[in-house]
């Protein structure tokens, strides 16, 4: 499957915030946003750009792509589900891509950011409900346990991110056991619990052009 293996702070730069991309990194000194606050390339420091109303929209697809690590078919693909079911579409697409695979085993703290949380999920270090999945696409419902594969307790990756998560805590819309590597989602993701500032509306009508 495709995926983007660039420098991920190039993203945060090119947005204007932090996208918490890297794990623990994000929140030390040697986060380049702290240090390079302009978009990346030649001419990013005198960048002054007015966006027009496209380029927000765009904008805005491209900050959420990036936050969840998402390319553009899959997008797509999430946006169109969004749109199918009850509700905004927006935030149903939000909420599409919180229940990933991959977002909930970072939320559960078993990663210390996505793009690690897909690589455990692929590599086959997760279990849902009780069998191995490794497409970090797939939707997690209420209820669904997912655990860490016994062989795989000692992966140094994931203790290390276990340790954060003892510090910083989980989400508040799942229930985890930290020391036996299995959590549960208790309740639906609502929209109040993504702290990022998102305008989702922007990228409902990018698509709608
Ligand atoms: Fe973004 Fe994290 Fe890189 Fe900072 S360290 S620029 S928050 S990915």
């Amino acid at each position: 499957m495709a995926r983007y293996i660039g420098a991920v702070c190039r993203h945060c730069r090119r947005e204007g915030l932090k996208l918490f991309l890297k794990g623990d990194r994000c929140f030390t000194d040697k986060c380049a946003i702290e240090k390079r606050a302009f978009p990346p390339g030649a001419h990013g420091s005198s960048f002054r750009h007015k966006q027009s109303e496209y380029g927000s929209q765009l904008r805005e697809k491209q900050k959420v792509k990036r936050i969840y690590g998402v390319l553009e078919k899959q997008f797509r693909r999430t946006l169109t589900e969004a749109a199918r079911r009850k509700g905004l579409t927006g935030e149903n697409l939000l909420m599409l891509l919180e229940k990933r695979l991959d977002n909930v085993v970072y939320r559960m703290g078993f990663a210390a950011s996505r793009n690690e949380a897909r690589q455990i999920v692929r590599h086959g270090h997760i279990l849902l409900n009780g069998k191995k999945a490794s497409i970090p696409s797939i939707q997690v419902n209420l209820n669904d346990t997912v655990s860490v594969r016994d062989k795989s307790r000692k992966h140094p990756q994931i203790l290390s991110a276990l340790e954060a998560a003892r510090r910083k805590g989980t989400t508040k819309w799942v229930e985890v056991d930290l020391n036996e590597f299995t959590g549960k989602m208790m309740s639906d993701p609502k929209r109040d619990d993504l702290t990022l500032p998102i305008q989702e509306q922007l990228i409902v009508e990018l698509y709608s052009r």
